[in-house]
């Protein structure tokens, strides 16, 4: 590709051993329950190479969706809690979503 002969003067092989997740059959099942679990509790998600792709492009555009579905999630539940903030629980920061 460079054009570049001759033998290299050092070499380095890494290997990332199980650096990407391998699905196996059944996966999109298997994502659609942990979906369908986490999707009982307001406020959490999941997303990533686990889920839906293991390419960044992948990993973005699930996240994407995700915390849009989680966004919609929240405004549903403070609407149906009357807006009572308190309903839902302070977070980590202390502060309610
Ligand atoms: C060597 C290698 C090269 C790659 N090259 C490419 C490429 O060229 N193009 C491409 O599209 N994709 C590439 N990929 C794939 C892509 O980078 C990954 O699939 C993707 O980054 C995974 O994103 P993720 O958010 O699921 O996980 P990660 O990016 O691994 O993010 C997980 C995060 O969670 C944090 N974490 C873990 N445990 C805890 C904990 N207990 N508490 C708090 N935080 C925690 C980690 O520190 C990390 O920051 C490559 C992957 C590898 C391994």
């Amino acid at each position: 590709m460079t054009g570049l002969r001759g033998t290299p003067v050092e070499t380095r092989v890494t290997r990332w051993t199980d650096g990407l997740p391998q699905y196996a059959v059944g996966h999109a099942d298997r994502v659609e329950r942990i979906r369908s679990g986490v999707r009982r509790h307001p406020g959490l998600g999941a997303c990533g190479a686990a889920y839906g792709g293991v390419g960044i492009p992948a990993c973005v555009a699930d996240a994407g969706h995700e915390a849009a579905r989680l966004a919609d999630t929240l405004t549903d539940h403070s609407r149906t809690t009357g807006g009572d903030q308190s309903a839902a629980g302070p977070n980590q920061q202390g502060v309610n979503p």
